[in-house]
């Protein structure tokens, strides 16, 4: 589907998606008007504390219609998001090399449904989406984690409630510690800009990441900083190197998540 065609679509709130088709050589037939398809689906923006499974329980249809029909390839939403809601059967972007044949198999439908359900056309083109009546089989593209591993190295205190190393006293503790000796290299988790890149208290030389998407990760005790803020940085790019700085009992890394300010379990974040 044309992008701009979607995003009028958002704009005007209409209900139904209405799918422009673009025409087709039609083999030896007469010329046809281009048809208009009507897809059974809906739009929904997402709200803070929304998550995929409350949002796909509450229309009735499973989390991974939802997800291939927005081509998700993790359950990760975030508030603003506009959701394509499908009804009856899924959404399917056409990829490169696709045929009628190899879509139908891939979803477990019979391949003249399929065909009848788009209107019997022509080979579809890449980027144009079909609607797969409901399918037997939804092949979800590889899970990808929004955050890759800032180092590699053992947990030594997960995200939760601790005894505080230092203070001995019930404390929580708001990331992930990653033990790894002095003057390992960290490396961003996500694509972003840096927002803190200096010294701030019992986390000592910090790293902050705003990931703009509602993201920011922290990375803490470090013991050289080798970007400045304002600095937009890649996955995986090198940011400091780790250390033993600020509120520290040993060399590691503390890798914090937090999502509009509030610290999140990165675990189920990486890979
Ligand atoms: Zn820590």
């Amino acid at each position: 589907m044309n992008n701009l065609w979607l995003l009028a679509i958002l704009a005007l709130g209409l209900p139904l998606l209405l799918v422009p088709w673009a025409l087709q050589a039609d083999l030896g037939g007469p010329a046809q008007t281009v048809p208009t398809i009507s897809f059974p689906a809906s739009t929904y923006q997402v709200k803070a504390g929304d998550t995929l499974s409350a949002i796909a329980a509450r229309f009735g249809v499973p989390v991974a219609w939802i997800m291939v029909s927005n081509s998700l390839s993790s359950t990760t939403i975030y508030p603003g998001q506009h959701l394509v809601i499908p009804k009856g059967g899924v959404l399917h972007t056409v990829k490169p090399g696709e045929t009628w044949h190899t879509i139908a198999q891939a979803y477990g439908v019979n391949v003249e449904t399929l065909r009848e359900a788009n209107g019997r056309w022509a080979e579809p083109r890449a980027g144009t989406q079909l609607f797969v009546p409901a399918p037997e089989i939804v092949p979800l593209s590889s899970p990808s984690a929004p955050f890759q591993w800032p180092v590699r190295g053992p947990i030594s205190s997960g995200f939760g409630p601790r005894i505080h190393p230092i203070y001995n006293v019930p404390s929580f503790h708001a990331g992930i510690d990653l033990a790894v000796p002095e003057g390992t290299r960290v490396r961003a988790a996500a694509a972003g800009r840096i927002t803190v890149a200096g010294w701030e208290g019992g986390f000592g030389l910090l790293v902050v990441i705003d990931h703009e998407n509602g993201y920011e990760t922290y990375y803490a005790h470090l013991s050289k900083v080798l970007v400045s803020p304002g600095q937009h940085v890649q996955a995986g790019e090198v940011i400091a190197l780790s250390g033993n700085t600020g509120l520290s009992t040993g060399p590691h890394l503390h890798f914090e998540v937090r999502y509009l300010g509030t610290p999140v379990d990165p675990r189920p974040l990486l890979p």
